[in-house]
């Protein structure tokens, strides 16, 4: 049996969550789902996701300065991270990138693409792994 793929949603709003979770788990996908920053790394102590979607607007730690967090610590830092972010402002996908996140996703979420846009950053990151190894 091969391993399903984890996706570790990091969203505050209820709604989201449950669109989001039901898009993925629908691809196949199996969801883990934090609202807050210390729950995203509670989370984390008892597994690695193959992909972390991050909220940007989050109660308390912002989804950014968690970012920062995951990818400053050995454990998590190989996780490859999407903002999910309201703003679609340049500025802000700039700093969604600064703090370490490969991409974003524009909320509110498209449902017809969500999926295949997951999809595309896991392989993206499988792809990135192989690079690694290759140089
Ligand atoms: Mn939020």
């Amino acid at each position: 049996m091969t391993k399903r793929v984890l996706v570790l949603i990091v969203e505050d709003n209820e709604a989201n969550q449950l669109l989001a979770s039901a898009v993925l788990e629908l691809e196949g996908f199996e969801v883990r789902i934090a609202g807050s920053g210390p729950e995203a790394l509670d989370v984390l102590r008892d597994c690695v996701p193959d992909l972390i979607l991050m909220d940007v607007q989050l109660p308390g730690q912002d989804g950014l300065t968690l970012t920062r967090l995951i990818k400053s610590d050995p454990a998590t830092s190989a996780i490859p991270v999407v903002a999910l972010t309201a703003h679609a402002m340049t500025g802000d996908r700039e700093l969604a990138l600064a703090a370490g996140c490969a991409a974003y996703i524009s909320k509110p979420i498209d449902t017809r693409t969500f999926g295949v846009q997951v999809r595309q950053f896991l392989s993206a990151a499988v792809d990135g792994d192989r690079r690694a190894v290759a140089q």
